[in-house]
């Protein structure tokens, strides 16, 4: 039988949240004992997702090896974690190791649950069937817009929680835009299909991202889930709810189908006792630290912080999450507050991109003093070549100068 562990730090998920707090603690406190709990060998810059989907950008370089991208001092326990005991301090390992803590910080990220649609785990990878969401599917997206030449191509988003809710529509732009460069798109009919109720979260970008749908003609239709995919038929099946909250079911023929899955948080965080109603880790939304076990903290798409899931929120969460966390060790009182701020660039075709940053409650608070509403080639060569060195170099590096946002006027 293995030896129980004991790390004074212990973060679970070496993604974007983990590695930036690791990062940080550790330039702040070289001689502090952390430990990251990461299974897998590489980290991947995923918002990049997007525009290799689009055909703009190369796998290989959204990709590092975790041993690169994790902080030297940290110890690296290469496993996944199948269970929380608040209670005794402890968490446990896939192979039966329990790892003992002083605190704990929960950023295991969200799960992609694939199997919640039927039929869709056969399906992708062929047939036109693509996702973003995967990096092993990202690259058969961009081959089913190149390859397109006439049909119908739908674009999906679920009913859940989502990392990036920008994500499903701003493929269905690049694609459009697509099309209509090489003068296709009257073969093509573009649609997007949204079990939410609008296209976005911050009502002021709505009516704005409804222009970028019409002026490609992408038909936009919402309250649409989907829930089956019959791969050999080419046939997605939504359903549909309507104002009375009365549901049926469509079926829709496709030559492209581009699907986000729907999504939740790890099963270990779930099935925990740390769990809110909706399985996400629970923590104050300003501080960081779970209520009932104050030397539990999380930020990320596990979190529960009721903002939406993006790296550009990880970006503001940790630094608050660190300060909190020395002020814990240290037992001194938790100053540092998170006020909600999320970002999603909102690539509304190639070489433009509406920059969506807002706080709790949907307050529309931009970093630059510019437009936000305005589709921008500036934000775009941000987005394509200013955010990633700054992911890999500056964040991932715990290094926390920033630019404040502020609320427009
Ligand atoms: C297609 C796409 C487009 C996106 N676009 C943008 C964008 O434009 N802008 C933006 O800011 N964000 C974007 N994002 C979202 C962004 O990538 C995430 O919000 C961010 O990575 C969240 O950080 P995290 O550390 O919480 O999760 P992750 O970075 O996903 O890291 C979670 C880590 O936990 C590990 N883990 C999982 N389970 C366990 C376990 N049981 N035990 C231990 N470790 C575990 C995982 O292996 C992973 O390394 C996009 C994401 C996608 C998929």
């Amino acid at each position: 039988m293995t030896q129980p562990r004991h790390h004074d730090i212990v973060i679970i998920g070496g993604g974007a949240a983990g590695t930036s707090v690791a990062a940080s603690l550790l330039r702040q406190r070289p001689q502090l004992d952390v430990a990251v709990i990461e299974p897998s060998d590489t980290h991947y810059y995923q918002p990049a997702f997007t525009l290799v989907g689009g055909g703009t950008y190369k796998l290989e370089d959204t990709a590092r090896p975790q041993a690169q991208t994790l902080p030297a001092g940290a110890t690296w326990i290469r496993q996944a974690v199948s269970a929380l005991h608040p209670e005794q301090r402890r968490v446990r390992l896939d192979d039966g190791v329990d790892v003992h803590y002083q605190t704990l910080v929960v950023a295991a990220g969200i799960e992609l649950n694939w199997a919640a649609i039927e039929g869709l785990p056969e399906a992708l990878g062929h047939g036109g069937v693509c996702s973003n969401y995967a990096p092993s599917l990202a690259r058969y997206t961009w081959q089913c817009i190149d390859t397109l030449k006439a049909g119908r191509a739908l674009f999906t988003q679920p009913a859940t929680p989502i990392k990036c809710a920008g994500a499903p529509q701003k493929i269905a732009y690049l694609a459009a835009h697509q099309w209509q460069k090489r003068q296709q798109s009257h073969h093509i009919l573009a649609e997007f299909y949204s079990g939410m109720g609008a296209l976005f979260s911050v009502p002021d970008f709505v009516p704005h991202l409804q222009n970028v749908a019409i002026d490609y003609g992408i038909g936009v239709n919402l309250k649409h889930d989907l829930i089956r995919v019959d791969g050999e038929r080419h046939l997605a099946t939504f359903k549909v709810t309507d104002q009375d909250d009365q549901s049926h079911e469509i079926e829709v023929p496709y030559d492209l189908l581009h699907v986000t899955p729907p999504q939740r948080a790890p099963r270990f965080v779930r099935e925990s006792a740390l769990a809110n109603e909706g399985g996400w880790l629970r923590v104050d939304a300003h501080t960081l630290q779970n209520p009932d076990y104050p030397e539990v903290f999380s930020l990320g798409d596990a979190s529960s912080l009721p903002t939406s899931k993006t790296a550009a929120a990880v970006r503001k969460q940790a630094p608050v999450l660190v300060e909190n966390l020395l002020a814990h060790l240290d037992h001194q009182p938790r100053s540092a507050h998170y006020d909600g701020y999320t970002s999603c660039p909102l690539v509304t075709g190639y070489g433009e991109v509406m920059l969506a940053e807002f706080t709790y409650g949907g307050t529309v608070t931009p970093t630059l003093p510019l437009n936000p509403f305005k589709r921008s080639r500036f934000y775009w060569v941000v987005k394509k070549h200013l955010l990633p060195p700054f992911y890999w170099g500056y964040m991932l590096k715990g290094k926390e100068g920033d630019i404040a946002h502020k609320v427009r006027a």
